[in-house]
């Protein structure tokens, strides 16, 4: 019996990972997760049959391709599926009932916040807000997810916890982009820049690197800076100036401004560049609010320190990997989710055994 339910646990996990998979594809799209209610091929559009929607065995079966028009299906499918699989299962085992099933929903919103930030780089208010909501309902629900027997004091701890995440990470932020907030390059020998505009898409390329422009101006209020070397092309005209300074939608030059969505081609030669540099987005703020939400407050701390040191070992290795790759960013809502899982998985106890043997550490950390 105890085996079936764990097999039943995995299963339930693959199968919830199948959805997660088109809230993954679909949430930052703005498609709807309910309709179409099949899956369908996100290249020839084909629904896909029951029998070839089956969870992590499909995949297999048709070696990650559509058995209609033969598109490469991504590994991130299978992935997943066996990911989310592997989590229930390890829930189960964990926790059993009734934790569990607070815990399913928890790292469903996991699993589907890291690999949509992954690729787009946000982490959409449905997994953080709506987290928030779930996790102080689960408490409610649950008192025993934040150590208590009285549903209004797990409300107040949930509730707390999501507002003491929130506020911590968002001093850090604000405090990170007044220290870390640019990035300067110099070119001494002077460097080619090169702003493109196709539609509503802008890159601009500056020497060999390319950097698409919803990414550089992840805040409204940022600016990127040029200081020019030589006449500046502006869509055939030349303009002579010291200094270029974009705006999301328009540019300064030598007094004018200019409106970015008329122009196509800027070009010229620079001497340095500052360029505005996201370390954290506000995702990242209220993702870590719904994490408190279902874990409370010390999974608060937790979390965002080892987040912390994960991801700046990750960044280190990044930089060795990458070589000095302007502009690189590198999703900060993956660690966090790596954090929690740590926590759900050993580092609450790590950290119950940690204080109960040092007494006197006790009162030094808890401020
Ligand atoms: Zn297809």
């Amino acid at each position: 019996m105890s085996l079936l339910l764990t097999i039943f646990a995995a299963v339930l996990g693959a199968v919830v990972g199948s959805f997660l998979n088109a809230c993954i594809h679909r949430m930052p799209l703005g498609l709807s997760l309910t309709e179409p209610r099949r899956s369908f091929c996100p290249s020839c559009k084909k629904t896909i049959p029951w029998y070839e929607n089956l969870p992590l065995l499909s995949w297999l079966a048709l070696r990650g391709r559509c058995s209609t028009c033969g598109q490469g299906i991504a590994f991130r499918y299978f992935l997943v599926e066996l990911l989310t699989g592997v989590l229930f299962w390890w829930v189960w085992e964990s926790y059993g009932l009734p934790l569990a099933a607070p815990y399913w929903v928890f790292v469903s919103l996991l699993v589907t916040a890291t690999f949509i930030d992954l690729e787009h780089f946000i982490i959409p208010d449905e997994i953080t807000w709506g987290g928030v909501i779930l996790g102080l309902g689960l408490s409610i629900a649950l008192p025993e997810m934040m150590e208590t027997s009285s549903r209004l004091t797990a409300a107040g701890l949930s509730l707390g916890a999501a507002a003491f995440g929130f506020g911590l990470l968002f001093l850090v932020v604000e405090a990170g982009k007044w220290a870390f907030g640019k990035i300067k390059h110099r070119f001494p020998d002077g460097e080619v820049f090169d702003w493109q505009r196709e539609g509503d898409q802008a890159e601009i390329v500056l020497g060999t690197e390319k950097l698409i422009w919803m990414d550089v101006f992840s805040r409204e209020k940022d600016v990127l800076t040029i200081e020019l070397d030589g006449p500046v092309n502006v869509g055939g005209r030349e303009v002579t100036a010291s200094k270029l300074v974009f705006h999301y939608n328009q540019a300064d030059l030598a007094g004018e401004t200019l409106d970015l969505d008329s122009l196509e081609r800027i070009t010229g030669r620079m001497r340095s560049i500052v360029i505005p540099r996201e370390a954290m987005g506000f995702g990242d703020v209220k993702f870590i609010a719904c994490i408190g939400a279902f874990l409370g407050w010390q999974a608060v701390l937790f979390t965002l320190f080892s987040a912390s040191v994960i991801g700046s070992l990750a960044g280190i290795a990044g930089m060795f990997l990458a070589k000095d790759r302007a502009g690189t960013r590198i999703p900060f809502g993956p660690f966090l989710a790596l954090g929690a899982g740590i926590w759900i998985f050993g580092g609450r106890l790590l950290a119950e055994w940690y204080f109960s043997n040092l007494p006197n550490f006790r009162l030094f950390f808890e401020f």
